[in-house]
């Protein structure tokens, strides 16, 4: 009977699916008083420990009791390696007090129990009583504190931002002599970078005798977590120049400090690095590389770069339908969505969001109502408030506005400010008076301190003639929020990113800007070009508005674009609010006129401009 035992369950601990086998393991394992232990050698019990190891993967809080109890009966449990085991095992399912009374109880505690013990707290992200274990291990002069605890502590004083226990845990360390130890220096330098202190990483990076791979990294990451994108680009170079090579974790902190640089040229010379050092294999990087592409505006570097990957996984796939999704390319999200599907994707809730939203960038109406349906028919996915908040817009933008209504009255979800703000946005395109009011109102009431509702709904009013109504809205808005938040213009030039905002003379070349706006507003006005005025809110004469909307930031970095780059160059223009309706036109006339390629993002999207068209359709 016991070998019957015995061999049943060897069978299924030595199973590759130990971890669906575990359950059924410890079933077996409480129902039974055979003890193992006497058919298997002394002093460990060989199922116990392969239990364990299935354990750690698990988050069964009845397989780690029923262990625990097996490890008391088969006297195990003085083993102090199985109890070390099942406390971090506790601790990794959140099981404090569990973990507190079986550590508590455990006879032979040695200085690695009580390592596991802290690290466990840490890795809980569990502050309080890793301090405490600390403070016990601190004044028991048998423990040795060593590199691990301090690892352990530091690690979790950075994960819950605790300045004061940090510095406190630091002073220990170098009273120790731990800040010699490059792992336990290496992890106070993150520490010190999520706290915000970059200088005092910085000192504690450049005292070290000898800076490891991890010591660069961590360097690059803090100043790229700290926005600092330049001195992470410094960091980087200096570990070149000292003969080490990139690894997934410098190249993935690189990537995001170029995004904040938005420098086409540092992006191409990061992916010459990602190539040369043998990094283009290693999906991660190749990822968050494409992803950063597309926020570039460079959809067909993402392309080229996602159809170079040799097995793309879930993760690659999303970057790449969510790029296609943000430069409104509806047809390619689709064709690319069953493209993946028949090739064994399973789609997500990620996946059907940014579907939805290049359905709606692109007025799909019809294909957009259809994975609406199937995202939870067929694929088992239940929508949430984004996916509804996806259908609102691409209703609202094709003039179903009733449709949109009605979506938002029977969804299982309060709405939000994203399904409000769809409706607002079709009711103004629209001119839905009573629709873009209720929207607005209930906009209002949700934030009542974000400027761009109030305008909004101001524009509804004077779009329709009500100026009476608009001028209310504004008063209201005048008590209610201070300023609106200034728009501003980014280009790309020479390596440098130029800024401008409204009304703009503060660059050095803003005479030659200017002259070249004005050149340009006019050769287009030849063209037909008349001015839209209607984001201008002011009660002022109509020649007054059109000369404000001409000195928009992103028309004076559209001039400087002009101006300084070749002719077949395309320009990109990131733009921090929502480009206004005269901007947009004014685009399309230049991309017609001038014979040149124009992508602005704005706040929402990015607009492709050419030949005198843009990629939304007029519709943002
Ligand atoms: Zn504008
Ligand atoms: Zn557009």
């Amino acid at each position: 009977m016991i070998r019957l035992i015995h061999a049943k369950f060897m069978t299924l601990t030595l199973s590759p699916r130990i971890l669906h086998c575990l359950p059924t393991c410890c079933t077996l394992l409480s129902e039974t008083s055979v003890r193992f232990h006497s058919i298997s050698t002394y002093p460990r019990d060989p199922l116990v420990s392969t239990l364990l190891v299935a354990l750690k993967s698990s988050s069964s809080l009845y397989c780690c009791r029923v262990i625990h109890a097996r490890v008391i009966k088969s006297l195990d449990y003085r083993d102090g390696f199985i109890g070390d085991q099942l406390v971090s095992c506790y601790l990794n399912m959140g099981a404090t007090p569990d973990a507190q009374l079986l550590f508590d109880e455990m006879p032979n505690k040695d200085f690695v129990s009580w390592n596991s013990l802290v690290s466990g707290f840490s890795k809980r992200g569990d502050l309080g009583n890793c301090m405490s274990v600390f403070s016990v291990m601190k004044s028991d002069l048998d423990l040795e504190l060593n590199e691990l605890t301090f690892i352990s502590v530091i690690s979790a004083c950075a994960l819950a931002k605790a300045r004061e226990e940090g510095q406190y845990v630091h002073c220990c360390a170098v009273k120790l002599g731990m800040e010699l130890q490059v792992k336990v220096v290496n992890t106070l330098i993150n520490m010190y970078g999520k706290f915000g202190f970059v200088d005092s990483a910085f000192k504690l990076f450049w005292a070290m005798t000898e800076q490891n791979m991890v010591s660069w990294n961590s360097m690059v990451a803090v100043c790229t977590q700290n926005g600092r994108p330049n001195e992470a680009i410094n960091y980087f170079s200096m570990m070149r120049l000292n003969g080490l090579f990139p690894d997934e974790a410098t190249m993935v902190s690189l990537l995001q400090a170029c995004e904040t640089l938005h420098l086409r040229r540092l992006v191409e010379a990061v992916h010459g690095v990602i190539f040369t050092c043998g990094l283009d294999e290693n999906i991660t990087i190749v990822t968050t590389l494409l992803n950063l592409y597309s926020k570039i505006g460079r959809l067909n570097a993402s392309c080229k770069v996602f159809a170079e990957i040799s097995k793309p996984d879930k993760v690659a796939c999303t970057a790449m339908l969510s790029g296609y999704a943000m430069h409104g390319c509806g047809t390619e999200a689709i064709q690319f969505f069953e493209r993946t599907i028949r090739e064994g994707m399973e789609p997500d809730h990620v996946t059907f969001t940014h579907l939805l939203s290049a359905c709606s960038h692109s007025g799909l109406v019809d294909e957009g109502k259809h994975y609406f349906q199937v995202m939870s028919d067929v694929y088992g996915v239940q929508p949430r408030l984004d996916h509804y908040s996806c259908m609102v817009d691409l209703l609202g933008r094709c003039g179903l506005l009733n449709d949109a209504k009605e979506l938002i009255k029977n969804m299982p979800f309060e709405p939000n400010s994203g399904v409000w703000g769809a409706l607002l946005g079709a009711s103004r395109v629209y001119h839905n008076i009573s629709i873009g009011k209720e929207a607005a109102e209930n906009l209002i009431a949700l934030d009542p301190s974000d400027p761009r509702n109030y305008i909004m709904l101001s524009n509804i009013y004077s779009a329709s003639g009500l100026w009476s109504d608009a001028a209310k809205v504004r008063a209201l808005m005048k008590t209610k929020v201070l300023a609106r938040n200034p728009g501003c213009s980014f280009i790309e030039h020479g390596n440098k990113i130029h800024r401008f905002v409204v009304d703009d003379y503060s660059h050095p070349d803003s005479d030659k800007i200017h002259k070249k706006l004005e050149e340009v507003m006019s050769k287009i006005q030849e063209f037909g070009f008349v001015s839209e005025t209607e984001s201008i809110l002011h009660d002022v004469a109509e020649e007054i508005k059109t000369n404000m909307v001409n000195k928009h930031s992103e028309k004076i970095a559209l001039a400087y674009g002009l101006l300084v780059s070749a002719a077949d160059m395309p320009l990109v223009i990131i733009k921090n609010l929502r480009i206004c309706r005269d901007c947009h036109k004014t685009a399309k006339f230049v991309s017609l006129i001038e014979k040149r390629t124009i992508i602005i993002r704005d706040a929402k999207r990015f607009h492709h401009f050419s030949d005198g068209l843009c990629s939304c359709g007029d519709y943002w």
